[in-house]
């Protein structure tokens, strides 16, 4: 029997071909696929925020239950777990319900030290993470681990299988992987609903903290300090601390002196870029694991061509089954080679949101301040969307990264803004030669 990850991948094939990549990359691509029932597919989200689930439910829903429905061949609803009823959760089957236990705890059930590839970019932040899986809290010359690297090398992978391993043995330690601005939303949300007290029990009560992309504090001083004393109790009394950046403790802006020093007392490793072979290896994996038989040359061809970062060579080595599967086509060098080129453009060069914020300013003969104030006349809101819209698909930054160059702004307004263009760009074809030609401008 189809996996529900297999089942999304088909149903993916359906989805894309109906939307434009921007769209694909803001609502569809945060759903992960959790498990299904008789007529329920049941996700979440990688961003669970009230305006986002909003806009999908309301927007894409239905697009997407009619390609469920067509990849399982009966009638199929999308549902995100967060808005499960109870009722529904007691018809699931305890199996199911497992899964659910798992989620709750923030971890991703695919990511286990089992798919991991070792190799010597990568085997110290992974003996750290296992010395830690196998003895949480006990060794304090492992406590805090703090690991850090660039973008896609598998930062979030191994803490999501110290979680799974760790469980695995010991069922009921209590453990939770969160994001950085995760916790920072539920810090702002505790305050605002006067249920600091929850907050402080939930995260001072853990055995496990797996902290994710904690470079995220910067310029946060409440949740610095929040984040400071949860540390300070989970540390004192044994428990396991797990930090990812993309930089050293030291290396974060505005962290304060005492927070770095508290990261730096345990251990601190760097994860780097993978070499060929365990590209290669790496790639190997994900076909095995999505079952698929694709010749090495292509997987080595890959790997050969996207050498930065692992998620993007995995995203290649998707559109490639999906391009194959969508054109009826045999995966084959041919095929392989007209697919990645397009990713091998955008993951090359050297463009930044600053540079997508300049070109766009000149583009429309106005400056960046009056791109990034806060007027909202027309055309000016026109042209901030668009800039934002550039952001999203050409570069790999998160909203709230966009938002924060864009002026302070947040993630739903970011999300917001890449809509409406996305939406101009459907039924307006003058405006949407208008924007690739700035795209064009911006990629050279
Ligand atoms: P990061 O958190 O460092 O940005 P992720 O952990 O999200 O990166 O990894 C990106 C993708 O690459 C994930 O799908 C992950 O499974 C995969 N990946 C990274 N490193 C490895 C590895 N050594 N073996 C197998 N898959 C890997
Ligand atoms: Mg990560």
């Amino acid at each position: 029997m189809k996996t529900a990850e297999q089942y999304w991948q088909d149903a993916l094939i359906i989805i894309m071909s109906e939307m434009n990549d921007v769209t694909y990359q803001t609502f569809i691509k945060p759903i992960i696929p959790l498990r299904f029932t008789d007529n329920l597919f049941i996700c979440s989200l990688t961003m669970d925020y009230k305006a986002y689930k909003d806009m999908i439910k309301k927007k894409y829903s239905a697009k997407i239950d009619s390609a469920l429905t067509q990849v399982f061949g009966r009638d199929m609803k999308f549902v995100i777990e967060s808005d499960l009823k109870e009722n529904e959760l007691n018809n699931e089957s305890v199996n199911t319900y497992k899964n659910l236990r798992v989620k709750e705890n923030g971890l991703r059930d695919d990511f286990l030290f089992s798919n991991f590839i070792v190799g010597p970019s990568n085997n110290i932040a992974h003996a750290a993470a296992v010395a830690v899986a196998d003895n949480p809290g006990e060794d304090d010359t492992y406590n805090p681990l703090f690991l850090y690297g660039g973008v896609g090398l598998g930062k979030t992978h191994l803490m999501h299988a110290i979680g799974n391993h760790i469980l695995q043995y010991n069922p009921n330690c209590n453990i939770l992987y969160v994001s950085c601005e995760r916790f920072a939303n539920e810090l702002i949300e505790s305050i605002q609903y006067k249920k600091q007290i929850e907050f402080r029990e939930k995260y001072r009560k853990l055995d496990v903290l797996l902290i994710d992309d904690i470079q995220f504090l910067s310029g946060k001083e409440g949740s610095q300090e929040e984040f400071f004393h949860t540390f300070n109790t989970l540390i004192d009394s044994k428990k396991q601390i797990v930090m990812c950046s993309d930089r050293k403790p030291s290396e974060i802006k505005t962290l304060t002196d005492r927070l770095v020093a508290r990261m730096s007392m345990g251990l601190i490793f760097d994860i780097k870029s993978p070499d060929f072979e365990t590209r290669t290896a790496i790639l190997e994996k994900k076909a095995e694991n999505k079952n698929i038989r694709i010749p090495k040359e292509i997987l080595q061809y890959i790997a050969y061509s996207i050498t930065s970062n692992i998620r993007e060579m995995e995203g290649a080595l998707n559109k490639i089954i999906m391009f194959a599967r969508f054109n009826n086509r045999i995966i084959d060098m041919d095929l392989a080679e007209e697919v990645i080129k397009d990713t091998i453009r955008t993951s090359k060069s050297n463009i930044t949101i600053d540079y997508i914020q300049q070109t766009t300013a000149d583009f429309y003969k106005i400056t960046v301040e009056e791109l990034l104030s806060k007027r909202r006349t027309q055309p000016l809101t026109t042209y901030r969307h668009t800039a934002m819209y550039l952001c999203r698909k050409l570069l790999e930054d998160s909203l709230e990264v966009i938002g924060d160059k864009f002026g302070g702004r947040d993630h739903s307004t970011v999300m917001n803004g890449c809509d409406k263009i996305s939406r101009l760009i459907e039924k307006n074809e003058e405006k949407a030669a208008e924007i690739s030609a700035l795209e064009k401008r911006i990629t050279g």
